[in-house]
């Protein structure tokens, strides 16, 4: 049936495809009002969302080895809606390997997120965290706003290393992403939070190709229901939309 996913947004309904938010968290902003954990369950099971992969706002406020263990915590009780990713930060350079190989072990985690904060992805620095990633195919989430923040060296050198870039089209910028797409075809766009200009996510789709492109919803510091209507609404396919909902998701994590 043409548009059935739009369909299904206009009458409210659960989708009944395994949708995949790959760029969530858990825990508490600390100036939010936020809902709880399993208020946050809730709605995924109110929407469809199967499966979301997290990371902590504990750890993404600073207190990194607390807030994955936060995570490390949910997985365990919720194994079959949320995978983990290992949370490291630049700012705390030399910390980020240890906390690595440490949270692995726990094996709750199926990804890293990467926090830049100033520091261009190209530096050095982040040269470990890539090849610990690589060895262990654990597929990079990396904030950026308003433009790739250096990415391309990294996926140039590691062919084998997939590299979201979160936030694709802050900042007013869609263009330096589609760029940085051209540069290596191992980069992915991530809807999480981008900005909407009239028919974005068609314009990504065209220039991008719906296989490079992911969804997420950034929970519970946004609403799931606004950014997943956004791809319901968008003026693409059915077949793109289920690429960016979770045919591509379940690639990159292939055992979720
Ligand atoms: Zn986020």
């Amino acid at each position: 049936m043409k548009d059935k996913l739009l369909d299904y947004a206009r009458r409210g309904q659960t989708l009944d495809i395994p949708v995949f938010d790959i760029h969530s968290h858990v825990g508490k902003w600390s100036t939010y009002d936020m809902v709880s954990l399993e208020e946050q369950v809730g709605e995924m099971d109110r929407l469809g969302i199967r499966m979301a992969a997290v990371s902590s706002m504990t750890a993404l406020v600073g207190d990194i080895s607390r807030g994955n263990a936060e995570v490390a915590g949910i997985v365990r009780r919720y194994p079959k809606r949320f995978i983990g990713y290992i949370h490291v930060s630049a700012n705390y350079s030399d910390d980020m390997l240890p906390e690595l190989e440490r949270c692995y072990e726990t094996a709750c985690f199926r990804g890293i997120k990467v926090y830049q904060v100033g520091v261009n992805y190209n530096d050095p620095l982040f040269e470990p965290v890539w090849t610990f990633a690589e060895k262990h195919r654990l597929p990079i989430l990396a904030h950026t706003w308003g433009g790739a923040g250096g990415l391309e060296g990294p996926a140039m050198r590691h062919p084998d290393l997939a590299f979201l870039m979160a936030h694709s089209g802050t900042e007013g910028k869609y263009n330096p992403y589609l760029d940085a797409i051209k540069a290596a075809p191992n980069l992915y766009i991530d809807l999480t939070y981008s900005r909407e200009y009239v028919n974005i996510i068609r314009h990504f789709v065209e220039v991008a190709g719906a296989d490079r492109i992911v969804w997420g919803a950034d929970a519970p510091l946004f609403s799931m229901a606004q950014q997943l209507c956004k791809v319901l609404f968008a003026n693409i396919s059915d077949e793109d939309k289920e690429k960016i909902l979770y045919r591509n998701a379940a690639k990159l994590f292939p055992s979720c």
